[in-house]
């Protein structure tokens, strides 16, 4: 019996492996999750940290946020910027108190309650289904693009850029060294939530396949460097929410002006 080849979700090809529920693409090194179960919006179970814990937690994420928008403001002035997958609208809240004009959309309707009260502007969609005439001069996607069940909803970003807007992506990196020491035991390795493991490749085919010139990347290899022996520890006592922090990595990307 002939099996029935997988292509590529990125680039097409047909030249792909299976290893289990992850398929591995020959051609271009991206992989992604083959069945689709998604148990994303089902979570109710959240990790309960003790006060003074989840305290630092808070305010280490506020000081990223800062530090986030520092970044994106040296790169473009203020205007409207929309967060997709905005979560509970922390990072709109901190924009919108710096002057930015703030969108957000997010799917899951526990966070959306939240960002709502928070921002206001807020539509509990997904991108596929976001309807608007705005043009955004700055699209934020932090650490949402491995939820992505089909990367075809992606191609909207072009469309909701203004000509010049800018396009600031976070996400897990595939080819850290974490994936390649620990494989399915990565902490970001998570069947039923994340769907897609891009490397700086297959980010960077992504975004040649969106129209979008990429400017720079940031890699984080002194934070990955320092964060190992957290991690370890992490890992041994399966904070698995806390590790996937450090094993990320930052792109910039302009749209063309034509
Ligand atoms: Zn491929």
């Amino acid at each position: 019996m002939v099996k029935n080849k997988i292509y590529c979700r990125l680039c097409n090809s047909g030249d792909t492996r299976r290893i289990g529920n992850y398929i591995h693409c020959n051609n271009c090194s991206f992989g992604f999750i083959y069945n689709i179960k998604n148990t994303y919006f089902e979570k109710s179970a959240r990790i309960y940290l003790p006060k003074i814990l989840s305290n630092i937690l808070e305010r280490s994420n506020i000081n990223n946020i800062k530090k986030r928008l520092t970044k994106i403001e040296r790169l473009t002035s203020k205007g409207k910027i929309l967060d997709i997958g905005c979560a509970g609208g922390t990072f709109l809240k901190i924009a919108k108190e710096r002057g930015w004009e703030t969108y957000g959309i997010e799917p899951f309707k526990q966070e959306f309650i939240k960002a709502k009260e928070v921002i206001g502007n807020v539509e509990n969609v997904k991108l596929e289904d976001y309807n608007t005439n705005t043009k955004f001069d700055v699209i934020t996607l932090f650490d949402v693009i491995e939820h992505f069940e089909s990367l075809e909803p992606l191609s909207k970003i072009n469309k909701l850029l203004k000509e010049g807007g800018l396009l600031v992506v976070s996400c897990m990196d595939a080819s850290s060294l974490n994936f390649r020491l620990t494989g399915k035991r990565w902490s970001c390795y998570q069947e039923n939530q994340h769907f897609n493991y891009f490397n700086k490749k297959t980010m960077k085919l992504l975004f040649k396949n969106l129209d979008l010139i990429h400017t720079h990347i940031e890699n984080n290899k002194l934070k990955h460097f320092i964060s190992y022996p957290f991690y370890f520890i992490f890992f041994l006592i399966t904070l698995k929410k806390i590790a996937p922090l450090w094993d990320n990595r930052m792109y910039f990307l302009k749209k063309n002006v034509k």
